[in-house]
């Protein structure tokens, strides 16, 4: 599973964190300790949604992934080994765990940078410590954690990570980590046959995080579609967001490429099916 690391500075390390768990672990938090977390993101309550959007996008993942499952069991990468230790930073373990594949890894400088995270304090729990983890910093505050906290920090890590990132690629140095993704074809491909394989870039459906989960959109067939892994679609949508995927091909203009022509014709033995 997945590596291990602790809380720096702290004494209880946290194991094998699982994705759905801590954040399970943190919805819990979020509601239970509502109405003090409680926040009001673009005129929505934040555990509201968190309540109450969240399971919708969880059964309609459940069922997307069942019938996932069988196609994706032989392109899974191999899991992550723990035995990198402490030489790796926060950032590129995080980038390097098995889902997270569409993250890529911004700058220490860009985060050090409180311009850039300017409103996310009111938006992550714990935000300092979360802030401190991500930048591998020993923490200040001398505190020891329960491992019930140590996950709700991971998990709000891995929020706020998240929250930053999708800041970040909207910046030149971010778009052009993404340029290197996308020609890795890391986002994956259009399953549509007629899109013959166009590479396609990660997409939010919302701005706001625990709205809905990260799709794939391709740029030949202008829609949007579940990312191959399970892992990967268990990503917040909101950590890529809307505009990304628009904004690189106006960027890169040369990478848009020209709209499917063909399209599938449904035909019964060989006559085309007339539409009443
Ligand atoms: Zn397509």
């Amino acid at each position: 599973m997945y590596s291990e690391r602790g809380i720096v500075g702290s004494k209880t390390e946290v194991a094998s964190l699982d994705r759905k768990r801590i954040n399970d672990t943190l919805d819990k938090h979020l509601v239970r300790s509502s109405p003090s977390t409680s926040r009001t993101v673009n005129g929505k309550d934040f555990s509201a949604l968190v309540g109450k959007q969240q399971p919708l996008d969880h059964k309609d993942q459940a069922n997307h992934n069942a019938s996932n499952e069988e196609s994706e069991t032989d392109s899974e990468e191999s899991d992550v080994s723990g035995s990198d230790g402490d030489d790796t930073s926060w950032i590129s373990w995080f980038c390097n765990l098995r889902g997270n594949e569409f993250f890529c890894e911004v700058e220490d400088d860009y985060i050090q940078d409180d311009f850039n995270l300017c409103g996310l304090s009111g938006q992550v729990p714990y935000y300092d410590y979360a802030l401190d983890l991500i930048l591998d910093v020993e923490s200040s505050h001398g505190d020891v954690f329960t491992e019930e906290q140590n996950e709700l920090i991971e998990s709000a890590a891995e929020m706020l990570y998240g929250l930053i990132h999708a800041r970040y690629v909207l910046t030149s140095k971010g778009m052009a980590a993404m340029l290197e993704k996308y020609k890795n074809y890391d986002f994956g491909r259009c399953p549509r046959v007629y899109c013959c394989g166009q590479p396609c870039l990660p997409v939010g459906q919302s701005d706001i995080p625990r709205s809905s989960t990260v799709k794939i959109y391709c740029p030949r067939c202008d829609d949007i579609y579940y990312p191959r892994s399970k892992y990967q679609s268990n990503i917040d949508g909101a950590y890529f967001g809307t505009t990304l995927p628009h904004l690189f091909l106006m960027t890169y203009g040369h990478l848009k490429p020209q709209k499917a022509s063909q399209s599938y014709v449904p035909r019964v033995f060989g006559f085309k099916v007339h539409k009443p």
